[in-house]
């Protein structure tokens, strides 16, 4: 199943990519073009301005029939001709021939004014090819300029040179995107796969944390769920005595009973999970539920003899949380600390102030815990003694509870034990007025 989305999700990325790179590539190459032709141009521009210069001068103004006999050639010095043209004619203002050189051009200006490429077809560039061999099959770039002299036309001037420089650069540009593209595409879709693996790390984690949860809390309720059939049926077999009816009915009840506080403890991780509601947060005086809470507490601790200490500050600790939550919060590490210590032991309940947090501390002289479960006592249905906690009437959900009831109030729970010696738990939530200034 991640296989199958972590190929779709780099068979998405490729194409998406690969179309971008591919639209990039085309415009490139079009921008690229464009610039090559324009600068082409404008050289073209330039040399026919040069030799226009040179008929307004008057040496060619005066002739009006062409002298097959003494055409100029490329680079004599009747035409100021740059060698890179490959024709330059000259042409009345009735548009008939005067001078040309290069090849025999026609007897008539057809041709329309300004820049025209002449390519493989074309009239024109036939007509060359048919006069001569000088002129390879390549496309040329031909510019027909009016020439005016005092602002009265006096001639037309026509030049050409050919395309092949802005086209081998081209072909370069063009080669280059060829080889190019594909093996960008291949790194795009390496990428994509390897980015589809991370991007399915995190689902992949929470699927198995899930896929664990639930086996974790159908195997936790399997438990007290068959207590619950057995007595029924053997209750439900036979006349039993009373008592022994007591007995059983007392089981069915205790299973439900332990049933409810599972089915209890997972909604409300399920219902308080992420960020609290701003709107629900209220201003409490931490001082005083620890307080409140000892008072609860105050009997279970006696039945086991247990000495609960108070080590509380006299003026308020005001805190911005949620009254209920953070009663919980402080309610199921006082549970804990009870139920984990011994008969004759003591817990102690701490709170102050420090940099701007408020700290409040529960400690117990208990059973500890060792080193390797520290790092995992807070996850879901972690129990570092299952005998001893399922005895105790855990579930392992308790410190799943504290964790993210402190991290919704932007706090931190952290522990320190030592087997056999006692636990600390210490949870710091940030005041009042950090946490509005937050
Ligand atoms: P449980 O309901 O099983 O107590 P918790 O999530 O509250 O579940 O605690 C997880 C585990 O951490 C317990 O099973 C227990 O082994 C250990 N633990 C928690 N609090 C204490 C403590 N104060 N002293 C010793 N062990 C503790």
């Amino acid at each position: 199943m991640f296989n199958r989305s972590r190929q779709d999700l780099a068979c998405w990325f490729t194409l998406s990519m690969g179309s971008i790179l591919i639209i990039f590539a085309g415009v490139l190459y079009f921008l690229e073009a464009k610039d090559q032709v324009q600068a082409f141009d404008r050289r073209l521009y330039d040399i026919c301005q040069f030799m226009a210069a040179g008929v307004e001068d008057g040496n060619y103004q005066d002739r009006r029939r062409v002298d097959l006999e003494n055409v100029p050639i490329l680079g004599s010095d009747a035409l100021p001709l740059s060698t890179t043209l490959v024709f330059a004619r000259w042409y009345s203002p009735e548009r008939e021939l005067i001078q040309f050189s290069g090849d025999i051009p026609p007897q008539r200006l057809e041709s329309k004014l300004g820049f025209q490429t002449l390519v493989e077809g074309d009239r024109e560039l036939a007509f060359l090819q048919s006069y001569t061999s000088t002129v390879p099959f390549v496309r040329l770039r031909q510019l027909t300029l009016p020439v005016l002299q005092n602002g009265v036309l006096i001639g037309f001037l026509q030049v050409a040179m050919p395309l092949t420089p802005v086209e081998n650069d081209l072909w370069q540009l063009r080669l280059f995107l060829v080889v190019g593209v594909p093996v960008a595409l291949g790194a795009i879709a390496l990428t994509g796969w390897f980015l589809g693996g991370l991007a399915m790390q995190p689902i992949r984690q929470s699927y198995s944390q899930l896929q664990r949860f639930t086996a974790d809390a159908s195997h936790e309720l399997r438990a007290p769920l068959a207590a619950i059939v057995n007595h029924a049926h053997v209750g439900l077999m036979s006349p039993a005595e009373p008592q022994e009816q007591q007995f059983r009915l007392e089981k069915i009840v205790k299973g439900a009973e332990s049933m409810g506080k599972l089915v209890g403890d997972l909604l409300f991780l399920a219902r308080n999970e992420g960020r609290l509601a701003p709107g629900s947060l209220q201003s409490v005086d931490v001082v005083q539920v620890l307080r409140s809470l000892l008072n609860e507490f105050r009997h279970q601790a006696a039945i086991k003899d247990i000495t609960l200490v108070a080590d509380l500050p006299d003026q308020p600790l005001l805190l911005k949380a949620e009254p209920d939550l953070l009663r919980q919060a402080i309610a199921n590490l006082l549970s804990n600390a009870l139920r984990y210590t011994p008969d004759g032991g003591t817990v102690t309940v701490k709170a102050c102030l420090r940099s701007q947090r408020a700290i409040m501390q529960i400690t117990d002289s208990g059973v500890g815990i060792a080193d390797s479960d520290l790092p995992h006592i807070f996850e879901r249905f972690y129990r570092a003694d299952k005998v001893r906690s399922r005895h105790t009437g855990g579930f392992g959900l308790g410190l799943a509870i504290v964790q993210q009831i402190v991290e919704a109030h932007a706090g931190k729970i952290t522990v320190t034990s030592q087997l056999d010696q006692g636990s600390t738990f210490q949870i710091e939530l940030p005041l009042l007025a950090k946490l509005t200034a937050s």
